[in-house]
């Protein structure tokens, strides 16, 4: 069975989906939204995806374009299982009726608050929770890096209490209109609203975030501090246990990646579609072990990072892999990613 995926919203977000999609074995990418002609909605043309119009889009200012166009969202809806929403904040839960009316599964980003949807989702840490479901959110890209990290820690070494400061990007490298340029501009909703979203996955997690904003567009690095029940001997086993986890990335000493700016080199020398890191970056000399605690940085690429586990929410809500670790493989091979 191929699952007939729709994306409704083809910015940063959807166009990583629509491309991840394409890509799979047992998934069909139908068609894509765009509310205005831009260089996005030619890039679809040129794919060949099939671009249908959303929000307040015009048919005749896409043909002014030259812009061939398939139809009305509504049309859109009509000819798929699942679609994914990837419109910008709060617009995801404006779009949810017409999911529903149409009778369509959906799939929400992070940008909603959790009760868009029945679950919200990281496939490391709860692909069975979506099983089957009609509607599930895929966490932001900050709440996503620190799931995917406590599905490594929780189980394994029990979380007894978390301390992690998100140093967080001003905007996505095309946002041009945003900032701060120059400035480090503190939240100060003490404790920020992170914790809060990593518990809608692990619910008894002792997790507290704070978060700064910085005038850079690479990516956010998060600095945990964390207490484990039973902590590991060392380092190594630590850096073992992450670098045995599929969408973990632990950079080694010698290879010179001194921060973000290394890591989007490697991204873009690797060159996976957009260049993109769908990983969590870890550090090797960056993870360290004193008795009960242990502290690492993370860095993570904000405009990639929930776009595997946006597939495997498709897969969780089928049915169409027996397990998460499957169902991972299954996207990380299509996608290009390591599969340790
Ligand atoms: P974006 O602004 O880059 O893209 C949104 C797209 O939706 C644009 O192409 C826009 O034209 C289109 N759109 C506008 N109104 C629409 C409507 N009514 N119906 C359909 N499409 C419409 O935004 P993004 O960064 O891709 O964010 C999308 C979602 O993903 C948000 O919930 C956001 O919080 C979340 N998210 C973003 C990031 C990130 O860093 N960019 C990371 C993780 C999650």
């Amino acid at each position: 069975m191929r699952v007939r995926v729709g994306i409704n919203g083809f910015g940063t977000i959807g166009k990583r989906v629509a491309d991840a999609v394409a890509k799979q074995p047992d998934m069909e990418l139908v068609g894509v939204t765009k509310t205005h002609p831009s260089y996005e909605a030619q890039r679809a043309v040129t794919n060949g995806y099939p671009l249908f119009i959303a929000g307040d889009g015009a048919r005749a200012e896409f043909e002014r374009a030259g812009l061939p166009v398939a139809g009305m969202l509504s049309d859109l809806l009509g000819h798929v299982d699942v679609v994914v929403d990837a419109a910008p904040e709060k617009i995801g839960r404006q779009n949810a009726s017409l999911y529903r009316d149409a009778k369509v599964r959906a799939i929400f980003q992070g940008g909603e608050k959790a009760d868009v949807a029945e679950v919200s989702f990281s496939a490391l840490a709860n692909f069975e929770a979506a099983r089957g479901k009609r509607t599930v959110r895929v966490v932001s890209c900050n709440t996503t890096g620190l799931a995917r990290a406590a599905a490594v820690l929780e189980p394994r070494y029990g979380v007894e209490d978390w301390q992690a400061t998100l140093v967080r990007r001003a905007a996505d490298p095309p946002e041009s209109g945003r900032g701060p340029i120059n400035g480090i501009l503190p939240n100060f909703h003490l404790p920020s609203h992170h914790g809060p979203d990593v518990r809608t996955i692990f619910p008894n997690l002792p997790i507290a975030t704070t978060a700064v904003i910085v005038p850079t567009t690479l990516m956010h690095v998060h600095v945990n501090r964390v207490r484990l029940r039973r902590p590991p001997a060392d380092a190594a086993e630590l850096v073992e246990a992450f670098r045995r986890t599929p969408r973990f990335l632990v950079f080694r000493e010698w290879e010179r990646i001194d921060g973000t700016p290394q890591v989007m080199e490697f991204g873009r020398d690797r060159g996976l579609g957009h260049n993109d890191v769908m990983e969590n970056v870890l550090w090797e000399n960056g993870i360290a072990v004193n008795g009960p605690t242990v502290e690492f940085f993370q860095a993570i690429h904000q405009e990639s990072i929930v776009v595997p586990e946006s597939i495997d929410a498709i897969r969780a809500m089928f049915d169409l892999a027996r397990d998460g670790p499957t169902s991972i493989a299954i996207t990380d091979r299509a996608l290009g990613l390591p599969v340790p």
